[in-house]
This record gives C-alpha cells, structure tokens and sequence, in this order.
C-alpha cells in the first residue's frame, strides 16, 4: 500500500513554502520537481571501502541527475535503468484534479 503523503512540493511552491534543499553537485535550490524527483543517495561505507565510516548524503537536482546517469549509465556493464511507468500513477493517485 503507497502512503499518502502529506507533502505537495507543487502547493508548497505556490505558497512559497518549499523547504530549503540544495543540490550537492550544482548548488542550486530544488524547486518543486526536483523535490517530486527526490533523486537521493544516502550510503553508510563500512570498513575496507575506500571510504571507512563516511556517509554519503548526495541530493540531486533534475538537471544533475541527468547529467550524472549520461556518463554512469554508458559505463554499466548491467544497465540499472528501468523503463517502469506501472510503478508511477501521474498525477498522483491521492491528487484532486477535478475529474473525479
Ligand atoms: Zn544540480
């Protein structure tokens, strides 16, 4: 079962409330979409990785995410890239827009 959230980063962005994310690649505010696309990693390394005990907490804007999966994507020798639109219902199931 999807939880219905209670975070609409569109009306948080008309009502100017979107909260203060930035971007760890370009330095630019999320705006709305980038908060819809959440494209986060957030990795603890363990001991004998090239990072001991450093945690990864890497947010991405819409923009840099693409520009991070055109040079990761070609490198893969297993693509990790699903095409899956079952997965996302758009508008969202839980969104009034009207015709219902
Ligand atoms: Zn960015």
């Amino acid at each position: 079962m999807i939880k219905k959230l209670d975070f609409n980063p569109v009306e948080a962005e008309k009502n100017n409330e979107l909260p203060t994310q930035i971007c760890n690649m370009c330095g630019e505010k999320f705006d709305a979409l980038d908060f819809q696309e959440n494209c986060r990693f957030d990795h603890y390394f363990g001991y004998g990785s090239e990072y001991d005990f450093h945690h990864l907490d890497l947010n991405l804007c819409c923009k840099c995410t693409a520009k991070i999966l055109d040079w990761l994507l070609p490198q893969c020798k297993h693509n990790p890239l699903t095409y899956e639109p079952e997965v996302m219902s758009f508008p969202p199931a839980d969104c009034n827009d009207g015709k219902n």
